[in-house]
């Protein structure tokens, strides 16, 4: 009997890149037994030491979470669609705007205002009391990045009246292949500004409060408190967290998004009765074995379909008409061009949301996401270069002519742009079935981008008995110190 497990992007270098797996079986747990049998490198994805499935990933059977069938023993039949969902680096009742049209109570609309917005304006579903109250609401963009781009710049344009941005960033060239709301004269400027002059370009009438901070669990409550609407744009799991429980603590809706390669998501969370993201992923993935945006990439077009979404979601929520996308969970594939959707249910025993709560105030979510750095131990200094090389002393060493081995973990396409001249290149994700490559008696310097995947890569090759040093900042380090000549990305 034939099923098919459609494979998520983050989890396709675990079947040599294949989307979808045909697999055996009659139920869930037979078929997901097949598939980690057939592709081993994929069991420590889906799998924790205990053999039960991680918290992170989650199984639909066609469009139901197996947590609300029989879960593993699910049974499966001929055709059956089995979806892995893990958490990437995001038909319900119509949701009452925040602000109801009452006498009076909404903002009148200018005469400039009804020229700019008569396409609105014509419409019945919108109308002029739609637009005012668009006028009367309020979103918080999480993020003037790939999603808060198109986000901020469309609710403008929408005339939304109030639009806040969080963020501390500074516009860099790597940014602007997405991140549409900053140009080319921007690159060195604060995103902040650079975003709230866009803004202000599209539509003066908005207002445009900006705030130069991380997210914290400081600030969070205090920041969501004056809006109607979140939208979470965020490119990382504690920010992600945050925003959810804060959310959730304050019953304002979360116009979700998340975004890796070709491949997106969006719903809508913490809304009245609805779901929130730690109802689907209770617990972040350990740290680094999801890839961010900045390891893996994403296409740039990408953020602008998703975060199109999360402003037509915010839009809607404003104006009370549609089907907001609460406890459903879109997926959107650009490569296939195709949109699948999942029933998402508010889950009794959520830890934030749930009927007995366990999180009742905001966490330290660095810690959550264990991210802390551990604790130095004994002699920091000496132990560090124990296990780390600089750059300079490197190419010292291979001037001497030293016999070792530099492996370069990053993957082919990086590996193209730049390179330490010699180096082997085995990506990381290939590194268990292929490290018996390499020469046990000869010294192995492991080197990636910036030195954290090579770093896990080091402490798998230690547990095999290699000796192994990890190159401190990886080829960008070694361009800034050794090689000038090569192009950074
Ligand atoms: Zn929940």
């Amino acid at each position: 009997m034939a099923n098919r497990v459609l494979i998520p992007t983050p989890l396709r270098p675990f079947t040599d890149k294949q989307e979808s797996v045909e697999v055996g079986g009659s139920t869930v747990g037979e078929a997901l037994a097949q598939l980690t049998t057939q592709f081993e490198g994929l069991k420590r994805h889906l799998y924790a030491d205990d053999g039960r499935l991680r918290s992170f990933v989650n199984v639909y059977l066609n469009d139901e979470d197996i947590r609300y069938l029989q879960r593993e023993q699910t049974p499966i039949k001929a055709g059956d669609t089995i979806s892995i969902v893990p958490s990437v680096a995001g038909g319900a009742p119509t949701a009452a705007p925040p602000h109801p049209a009452r006498a009076g109570s909404l903002p009148e609309l200018d005469a400039d205002e009804f020229k700019r917005y008569s396409r609105h304006l014509i419409m019945p579903e919108v109308g002029v009391d739609g637009q005012r109250r668009l006028k009367a609401g309020s979103v918080l963009c999480i993020g003037a990045g790939g999603l808060g781009s198109p986000a901020a710049m469309y609710l403008a344009a929408a005339g939304v009246g109030r639009i806040g941005v969080v963020d501390f960033d500074v516009v860099d060239f790597s940014n602007l292949q997405r991140q549409i709301i900053h140009g080319t004269p921007d690159v060195g400027r604060s995103k902040l500004a650079s975003a709230q002059d866009r803004i202000r370009a599209i539509n003066p009438h908005v207002e445009v409060e900006t705030f130069e901070t991380a997210l914290s669990s400081e600030n969070a409550l205090k920041l969501f408190e004056p809006y109607d609407v979140i939208l979470d744009g965020t490119d990382n799991f504690p920010t992600r967290y945050l925003t959810n429980d804060a959310c959730v603590l304050l019953g304002k809706p979360n116009a979700y998004g998340s975004i890796f390669r070709f491949e997106g998501q969006a719903s809508v969370f913490a809304a009245k009765d609805g779901p929130c993201y730690r109802c689907l992923y209770p617990e972040p993935p350990p740290p680094g074995l999801v890839p961010s945006c900045a390891e893996g990439g994403v296409l740039g077009v990408l953020p602008g379909v998703i975060g199109v979404i999360q402003a037509t979601e915010a839009i809607k929520l404003l104006t009370g008409i549609g089907e907001p996308l609460i406890g459903r969970f879109l997926i959107y594939d650009a490569l296939k061009m195709r949109f699948r959707e999942l029933k998402l249910k508010k889950d009794p025993a959520c830890p934030v949301c749930g009927t007995n709560p366990t999180v009742t105030k905001l966490i330290d979510y660095e810690e959550f996401c264990g991210l802390r750095p551990e604790p130095v131990v004994a002699a920091g200094p000496a132990a560090s270069n124990e296990l780390e090389i600089t750059a300079t002393e490197l190419k010292r060493r291979l001037d001497a002519g030293d016999r070792l081995v530099v492996l370069d973990v990053r993957e082919p396409q990086e590996y193209r742009i730049n390179r330490i001249p010699g180096s082997v290149l085995i990506p990381l994700g290939e590194v268990p079935r292929r490290y018996a490559e390499l020469d046990e008696d000869v010294e192995i310097i492991a080197q990636c981008k910036v030195g954290q995947r090579s770093a896990k890569a080091a402490d798998f090759l230690r547990t095999k008995g290699f000796r192994v040093k990890n190159l401190k900042g990886g080829i960008l380090a070694w361009i800034d110190q050794v090689d000038p000549s090569q192009p950074k990305y």
